[in-house]
Parts: structure tokens; sequence; C-alpha cells
């Protein structure tokens, strides 16, 4: 979906596709006044977020990663 968000701290806008991950890592952007190096060095373990906040689902490690798959004959 499309939404409207503010992309720096001077307060611009821009409209963006977002899916939930995508949506969390504006968030966290957001939180930390837009420093992705920030939002990777966040020290809120008990944030609902924070495993999410790398744009990525820690659960799904490794699914749909092309090096896991066999290769043939093996
Ligand atoms: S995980 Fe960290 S950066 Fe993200 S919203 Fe929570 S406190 Fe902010």
């Amino acid at each position: 979906m499309k939404h409207t968000i503010v992309k720096n701290l001077g307060g611009e806008t821009k409209t963006v596709s977002l899916n939930p991950l995508k949506a969390i890592r504006a968030t966290c952007l957001e939180c930390v006044c837009w420093s992705p190096k920030e939002v990777k060095l966040c020290p809120s373990t008990l944030c609902a977020l924070y495993p999410y906040r790398c744009g990525t689902n820690p659960g799904r490690k490794g699914i749909g990663d092309s090096s896991n798959l066999r290769k043939k004959g093996s």
C-alpha cells in the first residue's frame, strides 16, 4: 500500500510503498532521527519492534536463500 511518511529531520515527506517490515523500518528510522547506524545500535531490546528494526524478519532467516538449495546429485 502507498502511504506518506516523514523522510528526514526537516519534516519533508515522501510517499512510499509499505509492507509491515518496511513500516517498522520507517518507524525505527524516525525513532532515531533517521540514522540507519543508530537503528542497528538501538539498545531498546524490550521494544516490540526491536527484532524487526533492520527490515528483516529473523523468524524467516534462511528461507528463500538460494545457498540452502541442494546441488543436483548430492
Ligand atoms: S526498536 Fe529501537 S529504534 Fe526501533 S522503535 Fe524501538 S526503540 Fe526505536
